[in-house]
């Protein structure tokens, strides 16, 4: 029996929001947006643009700042990064370096954990190790306060305990309700995390498809390892989930998480299941009794996903960024990840579609385009999944199905393997992965496709054919010759969306 270890304090309120997500939606929520046919009719605007929720919403209002807009950013309580960091890679972060979000300094300093790389593997099959992905640990408390200063110098104005309340549309700009005040804005970015306001109008009060359940803390006392682990698991499904594992050295002890991804079946396991799991499987994995352990802080959350996503909002002079729009992938809790590949795009976009006043509905939803490398990544999610009615269904087989799939993508080679992890999914390496892991054990993948259904693979046969479509149509028109007018707003955000839907935009560092 193991020594009971009091769980995260957000874990019961956490768990009451994932039962609620497994009822039946009774009411529609609360509609926080109104559009407006009557005009604002004043070209002083209070900001160019208004950004509602802090903690990424900073990164976007800092880079828009540098550009001259003003912005002014709410946050409903006091703009403060946590304390355990995101874990990155080197490579995703230099998009701070190159936007000039952080001088060279900065860009050092909240790195505050380097380690060589990652270990992955699957049951009783091999193990691999990878480099230069998810190796870094960036103090999200340090970036955001580098951040706010930044954006304070260059004109960005905060407004702490300030919420956002609704939104007017009107044709000639939008009015912003919060608690201490109106505002007037060209436009309106939505960066207020899954549970937004504003996303659960546009999504008309939808349950998540599926969610990442996360359990885990930052502790002392654990066998000192220099690296960590990306994706790993060592026993088989069980309590109707999959137990998956990452671990990473931290600047006060070492982080470990345990993940899993469930649909809403009321069978599906609670937060509180999972971290009863964590603390008895965790010394085990890490070689350590509970009463050696030293807890830093204990984690918990809940990632919901959506089919429908990235999200695009039904209104003129709106955009979602960051988790609110949905735009990271269902496979990972990375949207701090998410958030620094899709950075440049967006601020340029943005810049855009402030410039030359396309901020119509029609405009803002190609900054939010159809991403065909998330929507297959789905079928992997639920391959991911226990069936839970099915008596002959072997516990082990998720772990041998990973384990196939990462060797044909190991064999493929890193071309292959660092954008899948870093959940970027490209034509080539998908098919090199998938074809790998069908020859190498056709049974096990056979005796997988009825499970799945015959609708999935058809939804996903689609999600992959445009894949490869969009891949065609960056290469053909990737040349010089066809950069156009840079006013051309449309041809330039098409050809981004096709780039960023196939995976293009990643490139490969050793
Ligand atoms: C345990 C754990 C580990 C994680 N590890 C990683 C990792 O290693 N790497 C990674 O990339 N990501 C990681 N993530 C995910 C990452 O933390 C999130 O993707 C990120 O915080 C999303 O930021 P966001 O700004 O979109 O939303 P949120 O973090 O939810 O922030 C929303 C902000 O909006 C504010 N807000 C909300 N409502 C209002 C309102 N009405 N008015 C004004 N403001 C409002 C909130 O106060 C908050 O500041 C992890 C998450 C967890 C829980």
């Amino acid at each position: 029996m193991a020594e009971f270890v009091p769980p995260p304090e957000a874990l019961p309120t956490l768990d009451r929001w994932w039962g609620s997500l497994r009822q039946p939606q009774a009411e529609l929520p609360p509609a926080v947006v109104h559009p407006s046919s009557a005009r604002l009719g004043s070209q002083s605007w209070d900001a160019d643009v208004v950004i509602a929720g802090g903690t990424l919403g900073i990164l976007l209002g800092a880079a828009l700042a540098k550009r001259g807009w003003r912005v002014i950013l709410l946050e409903r309580g006091i703009l403060r990064g946590r304390e355990q960091e995101w874990n990155t890679s080197r490579q995703e972060l230099q998009v701070l370096l190159e936007l000039e979000l952080l001088t060279p300094r900065e860009w050092e300093k909240v790195q505050v954990t380097h380690y060589p790389g990652g270990r992955i593997g699957f049951g009783d099959g091999p193990s691999w190790w990878v480099e230069g992905v998810l190796n870094v640990g960036v103090d999200p408390a340090g970036l955001l306060e580098h951040c706010k200063a930044h954006f304070l110098e260059w004109g960005g104005q905060l407004r702490e305990n300030t919420c956002f309340l609704g939104a007017a549309v009107h044709p000639d700009g939008i009015g912003i309700q919060t608690n201490t005040g109106s505002l007037t804005a060209q436009l309106l970015v939505d960066a207020m995390g899954h549970r937004s306001p504003l996303v659960a109008q546009a999504r008309r009060g939808q349950p998540p498809d599926s969610v990442c359940l996360v359990v885990g803390s930052c502790a002392q006392g654990l066998p000192d390892q220099p690296s960590g682990d990306l994706f790993y698991s060592f026993t088989p499904a069980q309590n109707g989930y999959q137990p998956f594992w990452e671990a990473f050295p931290a600047r006060d002890g070492r982080t470990t998480y345990l993940f899993t991804y469930c649909d809403r079946d009321p069978e599906r396991p609670s937060l509180h299941t999972l971290w009863q799991d964590y603390c008895q499987l965790l010394p085990a994995y890490q070689g350590v009794e509970l009463t050696q352990i030293h807890w830093v802080r204990k984690l918990c959350g809940v990632f919901p996903a959506y089919r429908r996503s990235p999200l695009q909002l039904p209104w003129d002079r709106l955009l979602a960024v960051g988790d609110s729009s949905g735009s990271q992938s269902p496979l990972s809790f990375g949207g701090f990840g998410a958030m620094l590949r899709h950075l440049d795009r967006l601020q340029q976009g943005i810049h855009e579609a402030l410039a030359q006043r396309q901020l119509d509905r029609a405009a803002l939803v190609l900054l939010q385009p159809y991403q065909p490398n998330l929507a297959v990544t789905w079928l992997f999610q639920k391959a991911m999944i226990p069936p839970l009615r099915e008596k002959t269904w072997d516990p082990d087989s998720i772990n041998r199905l990973l384990s196939r799939v990462f060797e044909a993508m190991f064999a493929a080679g890193p071309q292959v393997v660092k954008p899948f992890l870093q959940d970027v999914v490209q034509f080539g390496g998908l098919a090199q992965a998938l074809w790998g892991a069908m020859s190498r054990d056709p049974r096990l993948v056979a005796g997988l496709l009825p499970r799945l259904g015959l609708p999935e693979l058809v939804e996903w046969a689609g999600h992959f054919g445009a894949l490869g479509l969009f891949e065609l149509l960056q290469r053909l028109t990737d040349r010089p010759e066809l950069e156009t007018d840079p006013q051309d707003y449309f041809w330039k955000r098409r050809r981004e969306a096709w780039r960023y839907g196939c995976g293009q935009d990643y490139k490969l560092f050793p």
